[in-house]
């Protein structure tokens, strides 16, 4: 088995010092086992994209010399992937979904769902999508689509599953799919979510270790639904601890500490030495060495000594070169 592994950062702000950690630890992983590292845009959140951010990705990278294996030649040789060149796809699997009932079209409006959400709430229960829209008959739907009505797409989550995982950084893991909501994969403007969009991607581009945030991990259980939906096969995965500031808080966008990467360029850092202060913030070698060449840090470099809890990142402490 080739071992392949991407970077899937949606364009949507600056390149910061976790994302890279994020893409460097896939990079690692994918060296140390001769593997392949994909580097892939999800871009289809259209109104939170930022106009330049891939660029700067791209830039941010071709600096800290991380190169990706592949990608289309659309706009340039080496572009990433990009979700938004590949709608097509995402349309057919929902048609995949929606032949076998696995997802429904959802008329509910935002208004309507305030209102699921308002009475949820004032039951004490946990807010989710109340199914209101789940066996509505073809004549009801074509009456709701005739008062101008457009859907969102949500996927049928199946009652008492429990959906579980063993995560090479946190160990066993398991949900129950009662907790999950039916939720939209399709929006009405025909662009997918997140949650189905990274299945169908991961699953095309034979992608071996899911590598990404512990922000991620609540979405897996409902990734994991529609892999088994469509029979797919299913990623290993490993969530990464936060990167925190000095006070143990995550980095949040007003922190000094959370400077775009092109900063540290601009400031005269070397690439060797980021990579190097990133690699050690969270993975430890297993030795006390502090300084290791990239070769020495792809040798070594294994999801197991992974740390569990968050990685502190002090920037007085990342060294010029
Ligand atoms: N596009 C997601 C993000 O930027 C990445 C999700 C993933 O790695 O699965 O947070």
């Amino acid at each position: 088995m080739t071992v392949r592994v991407r970077y899937a950062p949606s364009p949507t702000g600056h390149l910061h010092i976790g994302g890279v950690r994020t893409a460097l630890f896939n990079y690692l992983f994918a060296k140390h086992h001769g593997g392949q590292f994909i580097l892939r845009s999800e871009d289809t959140d259209l109104e939170r994209n930022v106009p330049g951010a891939e660029q700067e990705i791209l830039e941010g990278f071709r600096w800290l010399g991380f190169r990706w294996e592949e990608g289309p030649d659309v706009g340039g040789p080496h572009a990433p992937y990009r979700c938004t060149d590949r709608l097509p796809i995402y349309r057919d699997y929902l048609k995949k979904l929606a032949d076998a009932g696995a997802a429904y079209p959802c008329y509910c409006t935002a208004e309507e769902l305030d209102a699921q959400r308002a009475e949820a709430l004032r039951l004490g229960q946990t807010p989710r999508y109340s199914g209101k829209c789940r066996d509505l008959t073809a004549d009801e739907r074509a009456a709701l689509e005739a008062e101008g009505r457009t859907a969102n797409w949500r996927f049928r989550v199946p009652e008492g599953v429990t959906l579980s995982l063993t995560d090479a950084v946190r160990g066993p893991v398991s949900f129950e799919s009662d907790d999950i909501g039916d939720f939209v994969i399709m929006k009405s403007n025909g662009l997918p979510t997140y949650n189905f969009q990274v299945v169908i991607d991961d699953a095309l581009m034979e992608i071996t270790h899911v590598i990404r945030g512990e922000e991620h991990l609540s979405n897996t259980p409902r990734q994991l639904l529609i892999y088994r939906a469509l029979g797919l096969a299913e990623p290993a995965f490993a969530h990464l601890p936060q990167v925190l500031d000095e006070t143990r808080k995550k980095l949040s966008k007003r922190d000094p500490n959370v400077l775009p990467v092109h900063a540290y360029r601009e400031a005269g850092y070397v690439p060797q030495a980021i990579v190097n202060f990133l690699a050690l913030l969270g993975w430890s070698p297993g030795g006390e060495e502090e300084i290791l060449s990239l070769e020495e840090i792809i040798a070594r470099f294994d999801l197991e000594r992974v740390n569990k809890s968050g990685a502190v990142f002090d920037v007085h402490k990342l060294r010029w070169m």
